[in-house]
């Protein structure tokens, strides 16, 4: 372990997908970053890594067309040289991996080793591309930053306290037993942190608290969380299942497999991107997947944009409310994730919705709470409340990371 005269606590957090590593050094204190960036298109003809120093940004092109093992250990080699550079590598403790599929195996972040690695390895098999991306940053990582512990983080493992009524689907019993075929829910690190900050915020203990989360970004999911605990999630098996999302389906009647494949000749991977990547917002607007850009064609008259709105709000809406079945009592809906740290519009047409669980929307409170600001956003009449709360999934990694280092 190197010694740590100044700060003790920064950690380098990895998040590698297929083509990008997004990484950033946090104070796992403060959860303040020092640095942070993205290096995207690896393996494509015009890689670049782009970070923030500073208030400064600088772009660093990387060398094209390389093979995927390459073009992520050349971002890594590139983002060891530029922290060097700026002499950050003497304060660091850990780094903190992001890896979307822990399986049923990992229940909690946990130092990696060979057993780790070979769990990580099992559960890749669920989410074949976040899972190689991730194995591929491990190793990368491992061989740049050999004197540092590298910890495993999670998007799954909030979401192993689900009951098995939840988190069965009803399929042949035999695909879960022998290939794992379940619900397991993402977005966990983001869930659990707002959970935690809400607590805090309406002075609440969090294991006597019942939260419903909704995390939206491009992807988007629903947490149920009871006495501090996941109950019941969105997603499922992949983080396919669920709401309507930016590029994505959410829940469809799985009968369109066949009708697509008998009527339209679709392949099996036609299918998949169809729903990953052509559906969602930009599926029923057929202009975008960005919720700024729907927003603004649906003010301006566009019908298009108006209904994708109206069908994300009524399905994340309904969502809501199915989860009064496991929590019974709510505390309160939290809203995160750029649309929900930021849309006044979206989280508008959702509550309204809701009033019958004794939500009344704060209309300034809705309109203030945006750009990174947390607010209670219901009127003070409501007997549940609803409460914006920008995450920080990395911050969580972060101190996950740091006490996990500090326990070696
Ligand atoms: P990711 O899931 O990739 O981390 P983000 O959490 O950054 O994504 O969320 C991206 C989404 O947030 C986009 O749909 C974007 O349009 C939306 N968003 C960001 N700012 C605003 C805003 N001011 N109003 C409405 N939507 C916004």
């Amino acid at each position: 372990m190197p010694t740590l005269p100044n700060n003790p606590n920064h950690v380098l957090v990895l998040n590698c997908g297929s083509s990008s590593l997004k990484f950033a050094i946090i104070d796992a204190n403060t959860g303040n970053d020092i640095i942070s960036g993205l290096a995207e298109r690896l393996g494509d003809n015009a890689p670049s890594i782009k970070y923030k120093f500073q208030g400064e940004k600088t772009t660093i092109k990387l060398a094209a067309n390389q093979a995927h093992a390459q073009a992520h250990a050349q971002a890594i080699d590139t983002l060891v040289d530029l922290i060097k550079d700026h002499n950050l590598d003497e304060q660091l403790v850990a780094v903190g991996h992001r890896v979307v599929h822990g399986g049923e195996h990992f229940t909690q972040s946990v130092l990696i080793d060979d057993n780790v690695i070979a769990g990580i390895t099992q559960a890749a098999t669920l989410a074949p591309l976040h899972g190689h991306a991730n194995l591929l940053g491990i190793s990368s990582a491992q061989a740049s930053f050999k004197d540092l512990p590298q910890i495993a983080v999670f998007d799954t493992a909030f979401h192993q306290t689900m009951d098995e009524v939840a988190y069965l689907y009803a399929l042949p019993y035999q695909l879960y037993k022998d290939f794992g075929v379940r619900r397991y829910g993402f977005h966990g690190t983001s869930h659990f942190y707002v959970a935690g900050q809400t607590a805090k915020m309406l002075a609440l203990p969090v294991e006597e608290s019942n939260f419903i989360s909704a995390h939206l970004g491009n992807g988007c999911s629903v947490c149920a969380i009871k006495n501090g605990k996941s109950v019941d999630t969105s997603m499922g098996l992949t983080p396919l299942e669920g709401l309507v999302m930016g590029t994505r389906s959410g829940d469809i009647d799985p009968g369109l497999f066949n009708f697509l494949t008998t009527q339209l000749d679709y392949t099996a991977q036609q299918i998949d991107d169809l729903l990953n990547q052509k559906s969602g917002l930009l599926g029923i607007s057929e202009l975008s997947n960005d919720c700024r850009t729907i927003e603004e064609a649906a003010i301006a008259g566009n019908s298009q944009a108006m209904l994708a709105l109206n069908m994300f709000c009524y399905r994340l809406a309904k969502q809501i409310a199915a989860y009064m079945v496991p929590l019974q009592k709510l505390d309160a809906v939290i809203f995160t994730g750029g649309i929900g740290e930021n849309s006044d519009i979206i989280r508008e047409k959702v509550l309204t919705q809701l009033a019958f669980l004794g939500i009344n929307l704060d209309p300034q409170a809705n309109l203030d709470a945006r750009f990174g600001q947390a607010g209670l956003i219901s009127a003070s009449n409501s007997t549940s409340k609803a409460v914006v709360m920008p995450t920080n999934e990395e911050w969580v990694i972060a101190l996950d990371a740091a006490n996990i280092t500090k326990e070696l």
